[in-house]
């Protein structure tokens, strides 16, 4: 490849220009350019001043992340960007698209900015567990105040053009062509006999009082097990407390320690995992896709509002169906107040609200469906009204139409048998609340076509979702697994842990809340129904009784009930541990012979995780999920599984694949339970001492 920065002259102005696409990383080459170039740019005699900015779509836009991990190369990014800071002739940057990370330290490390009105600039890296190691974190404060730093170092979002000129992080806004701007601002800086403006020399304003304390009590809990966003807190603090070079020392320091966490780690394999999902193996990328203009979803309950509020927000036209007037009625005025209360969280306009209703347009006939491009159905979870919904899809919708279903646990082959066009049938599983989960399970069936997964898994991305691809089991990839962990829950509590130690051990790990928790919050009753179904379906091998079937035939049903595993007060979410609870679980242990054990947090984090594990191996070895990172996607988007472990299967490489496997096998042993009878595939990798991610 051709060098990718180069130096031109226009009259007395040097033009050093980066030329790597897609977006101007700072890849080893760029580097080794900037730095070439302004030495260049400084011996020549002609050239009073530089200007530096991006070709194509944008101003360097990041490091090169495919550097990371591997031997560095000279010069180092930090170094050029001193280069640039000391120059003896003005620099200005000249920013458009998206100045993020490295490339905004560039620009920080020039004496001034100038940014075309639709770009934007931030520091990102605490996306993926990292800080700014090259200066950003000391040049920023000096140059916008402490507070607006952290904002922007610890939130890691970018600002736009408008926002970074009155912030003073852009000297010049211009409109039209970004060159020509930027010349005749630096042709007037000359003219002006403008200073240098070297951000290391200039002081931080504005550190008030206990400024850091506060904000690192402001994100304590939302943050809660990342280490970045607060080694971000520590840089800026360096900013303000020390010189410049010490501070720029306390930053690498801070920089390095991150980049060898297994924190940071976990983040970038999210980072890499969500864009690889949207790549289905074996699925030509050439594959046509169907249009999707018009949508419909059937049901306005709980999902069917949620849903349908997806392809609103997109400016996707959805009808949505229901029988009867009353429940159509409900359903959308359940949309609407959703909508208001964003409104007045002043995150959409009351415009917005309006025209997001308007593209939600309410029906009560199926001959109002024989345009649509594509049908989702969320009724009740009961294969007879499934029947009667898709017969009745089949007979109106056209052609082409893709059908799909939400359903949880039920067979999608078997939905699409009911219709005389199983290739146009898929699974699309939203999460609850629709509108707010990012996850989206889409289901290939036996006969599904590539046209139709190719089409789904595009527009899954179009309503701002992460699709995976699965197949067609019980429960799919997600809750197949949770169904494992929320059952071994349930056994621990038998054999004497309380509803409490078991939820604190999964909570201390990372997830938003416990097992017990989270089925107070879905309703008790769900899980109910689906063990009273798999029981009548088949007596001898169902579900055996146990102390939550009591709890839910007591009225106990969660949160909506106010009493679940545990008691909530007057509508307040925080659980209560009961000892009307304690009560039923003892009745239990008696009724059943058992004598409660002392049972350690270990044992409980073992036998909650190591259970998913193996049902993740399982489904990986039956191709029910192509890869180790779709069930790790899966799990980050579906459930909160803390992104800095990465997901279950990222997490068990890191705890250790063989020594999950022996705990494992040591409890089939001791069981002889099928749920733990080890993966062919995790015995395998143990065996060869290998992880879900080696090689
Ligand atoms: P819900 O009871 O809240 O809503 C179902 C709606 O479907 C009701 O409004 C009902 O009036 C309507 N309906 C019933 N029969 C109909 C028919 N023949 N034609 C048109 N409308 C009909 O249920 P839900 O929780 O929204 O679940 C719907 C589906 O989504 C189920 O298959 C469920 O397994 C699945 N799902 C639920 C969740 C969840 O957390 N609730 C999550 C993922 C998937």
């Amino acid at each position: 490849m051709s060098n990718p920065v180069s130096l031109s002259r226009d009259s007395d102005i040097g033009v050093i220009r980066i030329n790597y696409p897609p977006v101007n990383a700072l890849g080893h080459g760029v580097r080794e350019g900037l730095q070439q170039c302004l030495r260049d740019a400084l011996a020549d005699e002609q050239i009073r001043a530089v200007v530096v900015i991006g070709e194509g779509k944008t101003f360097p836009a990041g490091a090169d992340i495919r550097e990371f991990g591997k031997p560095p190369q000279q010069p180092a990014l930090p170094a050029v960007i001193d280069e640039y800071e000391a120059s003896d002739k003005l620099v200005v940057a000249a920013i458009h698209g998206t100045a993020l990370g490295g490339g905004l330290e560039v620009a920080l490390g020039c004496d001034y900015r100038v940014a075309l009105d639709s770009a934007r600039l931030g520091l990102p890296e605490v996306k993926l567990g990292l800080l700014p190691g090259a200066g950003g974190t000391q040049r920023l404060p000096r140059l916008v105040g402490a507070q607006k730093a952290l904002e922007m170092v610890v939130g890691g979002n970018p600002v736009k053009a408008k926002e970074a000129l009155s912030l003073g992080l852009v000297d010049e806004m211009v409109s039209g062509d970004l060159l020509d701007g930027a010349l005749a601002y630096t042709r007037q800086l000359l003219v002006d006999n403008a200073p240098l403006r070297k951000l290391r020399d200039l002081a931080v304003p504005d550190a008030q009082d206990g400024l850091f304390d506060q904000f690192e009590q402001s994100i304590a809990r939302k943050q809660r097990g990342f280490k970045a966003p607060f080694s971000c807190i520590k840089a800026v603090k360096a900013a303000v407390e020390l010189p410049f070079d010490k501070g720029v020392e306390r930053e690498r320091e801070l920089f390095f320690e991150l980049l060898v966490s297994p924190e940071s780690a976990a983040q970038r394999h999210v980072f890499f995992a969500e864009r690889e999902v949207a790549k289905v193996p074996g699925l030509d990328k050439n594959t046509p896709k169907r249009e999707i203009n018009q949508v419909a979803v059937i049901g306005a309950g709980t999902m069917g509002g949620g849903i349908a509020m997806n392809f609103a927000n997109a400016g996707i036209p959805v009808r949505l169906l229901e029988v009867k007037e009353d429940a159509l009625e409900r359903g959308v005025a359940v949309i609407r107040k959703n909508y208001e209360n964003t409104a007045k969280k002043g995150r959409i306009t009351d415009e917005q609200v309006e025209q997001r209703m308007a593209l939600i347009q309410p029906t009560l006939s199926y001959d109002d469906l024989s345009d649509v491009d594509l049908v989702i159905e969320a009724v009740f979870e009961n294969m007879d009204v499934k029947e009667a919904v898709f017969s009745e899809l089949d007979r109106v919708c056209k052609p082409g139409a893709i059908l799909a279903t939400n359903t949880s646990t039920l067979d999608v082959d078997r939905i699409a048998s009911f219709t005389q066009r199983p290739e146009d049938v898929m699974g699309m599983h939203f999460f609850s609340p629709a509108n707010v989960m990012k996850l989206l399970e889409n289901v290939r069936g036996e006969k599904t076509s590539d046209e139709v997964i190719a089409t789904v898994m595009d527009l899954s991305r179009r309503i701002g979702k992460v699709g995976v691809l699965v197949g067609v089991c019980h429960g799919f990839v997600g809750n197949r697994m949770l169904h494992r962990r929320q059952a071994e829950a349930v056994q621990l509590v038998n054999e004497g842990a309380s509803p409490q130690q078991v939820d604190k051990v999964l909570f201390d790990l990372g997830f938003p809340m416990g097992p017990f928790a989270m089925s107070d919050l879905a309703g008790m009753d769900v899980g109910y129904r689906i063990r009273e179904e798999l029981r009548k379906e088949d007596p001898a091998n169902g579900p055996a009784r146990n102390w939550t079937d009591e709890l839910v035939e007591a009225g106990r049903l969660g949160q909506k009930t106010q009493a679940g595993v545990f008691d909530y007060k007057d509508g307040d979410r925080t659980p209560v541990p009961s000892t009307a609870v304690d009560g039923i679980i003892e009745q239990y242990r008696s009724n059943n012979g058992i004598t409660p054990r002392e049972i350690s947090d270990q044992e409980i984090l073992e036998r909650c995780m190591y259970v998913m594990v193996n049902e993740g191996a399982k489904i990986l070895e039956e191709g029910i999920a192509a890869r180790p990172l779709d069930v790790d996607v899966i799990w980050i988007y579906g459930y909160g599984f803390p992104v800095y472990r990465g997901g279950v299967l990222f997490w068990a490489d890191q705890v250790g694949v063989k020594a999950i496997f022996e705990k494992v096998n040591e409890i089939y042993q001791q069981t002889g339970s099928d749920v733990w009878k080890p993966a062919k595939l995790l015995s395998d990798l143990a065996e060869q001492g290998k992880g879900f991610y080696s090689k």
